[in-house]
């Protein structure tokens, strides 16, 4: 067996360019056939039951796919299972595990090996290769197929099953939990290219590589085109300016012939590109100047394009749909600031965690998400598809009674915020006539209005960063008073907490590349970035305080604060800002500023911020993130992140202790606010403010208004004394359920 590693990167060139998994199952395990000139190949998958399923073969009955199921623990493969190790054998039938199955006619073949696929230390299929010759593997091919299992887990999941076998009417799949809600539309794919991943690979064929790569060149090129006169009439000439770059880029002889060469050297085509865009990138990220450095960012947009192309996955979205569902491995803030108003029902990523930002703008809007679904590569553009954002699914291509069963549910959901519309004009005011404030999240223009509309008290965070994420260059200073005015216009008379600019971390703007950091969690990020970089935070403060003129209603908040020097240098700027807006004659007034608390170690430094502080808001997203060392966007961990964790209750309980000792307003803007059951210990713990996704007052409203202060003081009490998050949860839904309030259980 020569050459494994060339031969590894053709499988994954192959496997990379089919579309559906079925075909991709197939290709490797007829390519492992061919390669290791063996007679069978095949892959078998545990389903939920542990049963393992034949799901693809090269060599055994092909009637048998599909069909043949071996209970666990059965037969050679069920010893594989067994021992989470490769069984090699070269006469299989002297095994005494050996067990015949007809359908397969598998009694010609004498030689067996196994190698388990393993996820987490659990065996979720077996590939195996059998021969007619009574051969033992080497320990190089046994190594190769070990290789090439540990690719098919990425790949073949008891959830993929059915998408493999053909057969996806129906199928559902789990994921996690981003957004409650049900909804039933068209798939809108959002590919984001992924050419960072591709390996170089040996070109099969020179010339028509070449030919094929001006083909994509010509396609990306209309698509732009395309694209410019979609956009034309909605965004500004400087914006459109930036397809004229794209063209630019194109034509660009270092890309074009930089290309062409490395075919010709040998590496195939996506390698190819990969190559060039990284190198013609890296010469932009190591710019000085910081627009010109930006201009990376375009470079890789433009190379994930041409692969996109190159996979044939760059459908023209165009909405046809009256009911968009977005779907992709992610799909990001710019993917759902680009579908026209009203049409998006729901958002489905393959990765990504709940507490990620598109989860919180899906639930800032109201639109049920799922997330972490794994790749779905049976779901197509225009296919019809559910989501059920309450039990964390998506039913892929639903027949008409599935579908009949989910437009009730999408229905009774509606009735429900239909009934709760008479609560908007109403108080939160517990039974017993404790009152709590409760205000909107917002950050999107076209969340302004649910807020108003289900009378919210004012905006208990706006986070100012998602109009600069949306942006394709930073906002300018008009635009942005522009866009804050309409905020601060639309709560006129309430109070509006604006929060300077939030980006780091998982928050990147498209065009300002912020380092590679290890731990970009802990590293440059909030009002670190924002201090660091004055201008912006300089033309933000002045924005926000022109566009309050006149409205009054304006409070600054600060994200990330983690030291002393950060307000001092804060209050330096807002000084400034205020002062050289009065010599030049306005009448702008010095509003209120505060801290997102979200960094513990603000907690006991509270007394020494003190004189520095007007109020708080706990973020309890990243309070979360950073007490329980739990990366919010990490599916992996997720589980570990709650809203019934007894440390981050106990610690929101000394917040609230030690601002009320020192008389400092408090409030709360993580998605806790939004949870009913966090919502019941936080108000019992004495936490009088929450604000939310708009979608989420009315139940909020509804559960404040049917509990008392001193049961849901009682109970916050006993659920500081459990130990764990799911007897916390336990505790408050029964009590949930008995108050009749299951619908709004989340
Ligand atoms: C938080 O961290 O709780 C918060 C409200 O901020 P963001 O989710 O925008 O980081
Ligand atoms: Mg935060």
């Amino acid at each position: 067996m020569e050459h494994v590693i060339e031969e590894l990167a053709r499988i994954v060139q192959a496997v990379s360019k089919s579309p559906s998994q079925a075909r991709q199952v197939s290709i490797i395990v007829e390519s492992i056939s061919r390669f290791m000139a063996v007679d069978v190949c095949s892959l078998y998958i545990a389903d939920d039951n542990s049963t393992m399923q034949l799901i693809a073969s090269h060599g055994l009955d092909r009637a048998a796919i599909g069909k043949v199921g071996l209970p666990a623990g059965v037969g050679l493969v069920g010893q594989v299972t067994k021992s989470g190790r490769p069984v090699n054998i070269g006469d299989a039938k002297s095994h005494p595990a050996y067990f015949y199955v007809a359908e397969t006619h598998e009694e010609y073949f004498k030689s067996f090996c196994g190698v388990p696929l393993l996820r987490a230390g659990e065996v979720i299929g077996v590939l195996t290769v059998q021969s007619r010759q009574q051969r033992k593997l080497d320990e190089k091919e046994e190594a190769f197929l070990v290789t090439l299992a540990a690719q098919l887990v990425l790949l073949a999941t008891s959830q993929t099953i059915p998408l493999i076998l053909g057969n996806i009417v129906n199928t559902r799949i789990t994921g996690s939990k981003a957004s409650p809600g049900v909804a039933i539309g068209q798939v809108n794919i959002c590919d984001s290219g992924g050419l960072f991943s591709v390996v170089d690979a040996a070109c099969d064929n020179v010339e028509e590589a070449v030919t094929e790569w001006h083909r994509i060149l010509d396609l990306v090129r209309n698509e732009i085109e395309l694209e410019r006169q979609l956009f034309g009439d909605k965004v500004s000439d400087n914006t459109l300016g930036i397809f004229g770059a794209y063209e630019m880029l194109l034509s660009d002889q270092s890309l074009v012939e930089g290309v062409e060469s490395l075919i010709r050297q040998g590496n195939w085509l996506p390698g190819a590109v990969r190559q060039t865009i990284q190198n013609n990138a890296n010469i932009f990220l190591a710019m000085e100047d910081p627009y010109l450095r930006a201009r990376h960012e375009d470079i890789i947009h433009l190379g994930n394009k041409l692969y996109i192309a190159w996979k044939g996955t760059n459908v023209q979205q165009r909405y046809d749909g009256e009911a968009i569902i977005l779907a992709g491995q992610q799909v990001s803030v710019s993917d759902i600031a680009r579908v026209p108003a009203g049409k998006l029902v729901g958002i489905v990523c393959f990765e990504g965690s709940s507490y990620s930002h598109t989860s919180i703008l899906a639930n800032a809007l109201g639109i049920p998400a799922v997330m972490d679904t794994g790749d779905i590569m049976a779901m197509h553009n225009g296919d019809t598809l559910i989501i059920d954002g309450y039990q964390g699914q998506v039913i892929l291509q639903p027949d008409k009674s599935v579908a009949a069963e989910f437009l009730a549910l999408v229905k009774q959901d509606r009735e429900l915020d239909e009934q709760l519309m008479k609560l908007a004009g109403e108080p939160a005011v517990t039974t017993d006539g404790q009152v709590v404030q409760l205000l909107t999240n917002t950050g999107l223009l076209a969340d302004i209005s649910p807020g108003v509309r289900y009378g919210a008290e004012g905006v208990g965070l706006y986070r100012s960063e998602i109009p600069f994420m949306v942006n394709e260059n930073f906002p300018t200073e008009d635009q942005q008073v522009s866009v804050y005015r309409q905020v601060l216009q639309a709560y006129q008379g309430k109070p509006v907490y604006m929060r300077t600019l939030d980006v780091g971390g998982d928050k990147q703007l498209p065009y300002f590349p912020l380092h590679n950091e290890d731990n970009p969690a802990l590293g440059w990020r909030g009002i670190r970035f924002g201090l660091d970089n004055e201008a912006i935070l300089l033309t933000q403060i002045q924005a926000m305080m022109r566009a309050n003129e006149g409205i009054g209603n304006l409070h600054i908040m600060l994200p990330m604060v983690s030291a002393r020097h950060e307000l001092d240098q804060f209050h330096v700027l807002v000084n400034r800002v205020f002062s050289q807006l009065q010599s030049a004659g306005s009448e702008c007034s010095l509003p209120p500023v505060g801290i997102t608390l979200e960094v513990p170690a603000a907690i006991s430094q509270l007394p020494f911020w003190k004189d520095k502080i007007d109020f708080i808001s706990i973020g309890s997203n990243d309070l979360s993130q950073y007490l329980l060392a739990v990366d919010r966007n990490n599916a992996r961990v997720s589980g570990y992140f709650t809203n019934t964790s007894p440390a981050v209750l106990s610690e929101i309980r000394r917040t609230i202790e030690i601002c009320r000792e020192l008389d400092i307003p408090v409030s709360l803007c993580g998605e806790m606010a939004s949870d009913p059951v966090a919502v019941v210990i936080l108000v019992g713990m004495g936490l009088h403010s929450l604000s939310m996704s708009a979608s989420k007052l009315l139940r909020i409203k509804w559960l404040i208004r049917s509990i008392s202060f001193e049961r849901a003081r009682e109970l916050a009490e006993k659920a500081l004394t459990l130990d764990n998050p799911a007897a916390i949860r336990q505790l408050i839904e029964e009590e949930l359920k008995a108050m009749k309030l299951d619908q709004i259980i989340v």
